[in-house]
């Protein structure tokens, strides 16, 4: 950190985290699969949160399967916790093998194409995963290439579902062909479901379960619906409040006029936050007390705009919370509340509460 940053400084927005809903969402998802191992996926800086922090946290909880997408993304967290094991989805490239092999103890490919097994089996490599595709046709090894498995010492055998959200017979016609590979493939263990995988119930969980979305406060299902908590609390401080006349604009292209005399705060948060356009006009604050505040005009880069109530007693240097629900921000929004948490950014001051 910069010099000049003294160590108790106080940024103007923050994300409160809280590590209580954190692992009571990883208890949750546990529970729903008692028979299998409960892992995490902690790709994309833990879907935003900070993967360092998530990843100590989990694996306290007991969590010992972390799934990144890059070997950048198994570097940063391969020094954390030793007795963990590592699989890096996105499997292994020839510019992969060195770093690969330097973190062979933690972490290992997912191989998902015949190019990618040859290029393992050259760099003689030992304990691998597999991706298997059965039918998202995205990322992943064909049916028709289990043969080149034969030999590979493989630790997990995996499948992604397209569609677990959803009641819809692909999910089934997953299950049936990931059944078929688990009879043709010789794996230690065997891994379908992610967040919403696991709410379809036990026959699709298997050895282990790797959630994402859900151990953050994402509910996949509506199974899930009371039981997942919300984890990511953004808030900021109030840089400025004015009062507007009747018939002034606020902000770019003053998309929001005032109809009569209206306090008006701006706080910093904007777009490069993760505070995207799609909340103009549609987002909303908390006070302190749960009083929700109106976010108006359109989000700017740095800044968002919101009107006061008129008995508002707020003034400059306030905290607000930003309703950060991500149900409800993903319909404000029009926003995934997979993009709402991986968009988050670097800009807040992360604290991990209780
Ligand atoms: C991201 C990912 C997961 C986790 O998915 P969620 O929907 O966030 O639970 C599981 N498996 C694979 C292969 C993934 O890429």
């Amino acid at each position: 950190m910069n010099d000049a940053i003294p160590p108790d400084f106080v940024a103007p927005h923050r994300l409160i985290l809280s590590r209580a809903a954190l692992i009571a969402n990883y208890r949750w998802l546990q529970a729903q699969a008692p028979g299998a191992a409960c892992g995490a996926a902690v790709k994309a800086d833990g879907y935003g949160l900070g993967a360092a922090e998530v990843v100590r946290i989990l694996a306290d909880a007991g969590c010992r399967d972390f799934f990144v997408a890059s070997w950048a993304e198994a570097a940063a967290i391969a020094h954390l916790v030793p007795p963990v094991s590592i699989s890096v989805l996105h499997g292994l490239r020839d510019a992969d093998v060195a770093v690969a092999r330097a973190l062979a103890q933690v972490a290992r490919p997912v191989l998902n194409t015949p190019v990618q097994v040859a290029c393992w089996l050259g760099a003689g490599g030992d304990a691998c995963d597999v991706m298997v595709d059965t039918g998202i046709n995205r990322l992943g090894l064909s049916i028709d290439d289990l043969p080149l498995l034969d030999g590979l010492n493989i630790t997990t055998c995996l499948s992604h579902l397209a569609s677990a959200d959803a009641d819809v017979p692909q999910n089934a016609q997953q299950l049936a062909r990931f059944q078929a590979v688990r009879s043709r493939v010789a794996a230690t263990r065997f891994s379908l479901a992610n967040s919403a995988g696991i709410c379809l119930g036990a026959d699709y969980h298997f050895d282990l379960i790797r959630p994402g979305l859900a151990l953050y406060g994402g509910v996949p299902r509506g199974e899930a619906t009371t039981h997942i908590h919300q984890v990511a609390f953004p808030e900021a401080q109030i840089l400025q409040i004015r009062t507007v006349a009747a018939g002034e604009g606020v902000g770019y292209n003053a998309t929001w006029v005032a109809e009569r005399p209206t306090r008006i705060a701006t706080i910093q948060l904007g777009y490069a936050d993760g505070y995207l356009r799609g909340f103009s006009g549609t987002g909303q604050a908390l006070t302190l007390d749960g009083v929700a505040i109106p976010v108006i005009g359109r989000v700017s880069m740095d800044l968002v705009t919101l009107a006061l109530p008129d008995e508002s007693e707020l003034v400059e240097g306030d905290w607000l919370r930003i309703d950060f629900d991500l149900a409800r921000a993903a319909t404000q929004s029009g926003l995934s509340p997979y993009e709402l948490l991986t968009s988050l950014g670097g800009r807040y001051q992360r604290f991990w509460a209780d």
